[in-house]
């Protein structure tokens, strides 16, 4: 069992908070993404559980253990990081073997491992290479490789594919997500990259500037964010921000739109809606085409709305041209709201937003 525990973990490097009181439990066998824009954190709070930066306050734990004391050795993990410290002057086996020769297992022991995790890792044909000799794809599984050598219970990952092409990435992504499963051990995953994030995860730690904003599910993520910069930061492109004005039978309407809206004493009221969440009708947002993107499996197309501009996906074969009017109507029947007088809560409607506290 190798639960990871953090607790009220705060890190102040001179005057300036890094993260603040971060609480987070990771459990045994999850795979858990920490999301955010650079410099929000993400890598500091990996490096607090890796032992590699001690926090300001607050505490580790690792299998029901307390480790915020302890050397990164002495925890029980495995670490891939961007710049994968593979060595040129090693062959393969003598790199996967690295970590296991500095535990004096016996041979027998190293080569099984080595054999085994290469295999897992497609490179055992690789195996007597030297690394210098090897593409960058390759060498990011022998470090991967490396690491679940160790059969670690708690594998930490800094953007490990970052360094990749586009499509070994993706290559690399799907076959990452099958071996960490199948070696069953909990896995930290720091990344900016939000498709890497919702394809990998358990759940995803969504950061911003050193608190995590909301901690769940990829679907739940997406759909229901918990706060304004998760809905703006996750979805490509993000969701719309529309603000709508209370009409004279309490619902709510927006230059033609008009949304099922919570009853409130506001007058106005911000919308939250997904580009693919509106089609193009006799009735809806008044919008005049600015820009089309066709983009094979859909059109995007960005519009000038009132107060601002407006994202809709709309089908691939959707006769849009630049300069045309559309109505766009919301196809969800619960868009999500901000009430204005909560900062960051985006709620779905239908709500009773005096009720609700902001989180
Ligand atoms: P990126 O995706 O760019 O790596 P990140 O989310 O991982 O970003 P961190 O590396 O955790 O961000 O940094 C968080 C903040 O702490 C940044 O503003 C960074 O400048 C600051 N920081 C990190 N390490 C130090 C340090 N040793 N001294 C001072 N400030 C630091």
């Amino acid at each position: 069992m190798a639960e990871i525990a953090i607790k009220q973990v705060a890190k102040r490097f001179g005057g300036f908070t890094a993260l603040h009181s971060i609480d987070l439990t990771i459990a045994d066998q999850e795979f858990m993404v920490l999301l955010g824009a650079s410099g929000c954190g993400k890598t500091t709070l990996l490096r607090i559980v890796a032992g590699l930066e001690t926090p300001s306050q607050g505490e580790v734990w690792i299998g029901g253990r307390r480790v915020d004391h302890l050397p990164p050795r002495e925890r029980g993990i495995a670490m891939v990081f961007q710049n994968y410290a593979v060595f040129p002057h090693l062959t393969v086996f003598e790199n996967i073997a690295f970590g296991l020769r500095m535990k004096k297992l016996p041979q027998q022991e190293v080569e099984g491992r080595v054999n085994r995790t290469a295999e897992l890792m497609h490179i055992e044909q690789l195996l007597k290479r030297y690394s210098g000799q090897l593409s960058g794809g390759q060498r990011q599984r022998v470090a991967v490789a490396r690491a679940l050598a160790m059969e670690p219970d708690v594998i930490l990952m800094d953007e490990p594919l970052s360094n990749l092409d586009a499509l070994l990435r993706l290559e690399m992504r799907a076959e990452l997500k099958g071996v960490l499963a199948a070696s069953k051990t909990t896995t930290i995953y720091v990344t900016h990259d939000q498709v890497e994030a919702m394809s990998l995860a358990d759940r995803i730690a969504v950061m911003h500037q050193g608190h995590i904003v909301q901690a769940a599910s990829p679907v739940e993520v997406y759909r229901n964010p918990a706060a304004r910069f998760v809905g703006s930061f996750i979805g490509n492109p993000p969701m719309n921000f529309i603000l709508a004005t209370k009409a004279a039978d309490g619902s709510w309407t927006v230059a033609g739109l008009t949304l099922p809206g919570p009853k409130s004493d506001k007058q106005t009221i911000e919308f939250a809606i997904r580009p693919e969440d509106v089609d193009t009708g006799t009735e809806g947002l008044h919008a005049t085409v600015r820009v089309v993107e066709p983009l094979g499996p859909h059109t995007l197309v960005t519009c000038d709305v009132e107060g601002g501009l407006f994202r809709a996906i709309l089908e691939s074969n959707a006769t849009v041209a630049v300069g045309d009017h559309l109505r766009l109507a919301q196809t969800r029947p619960h868009p999500l709201v901000r009430p204005r007088n909560h900062q960051r809560a985006l709620i779905q409607t239908p709500f009773d937003p005096e009720s609700t506290t902001a989180p």
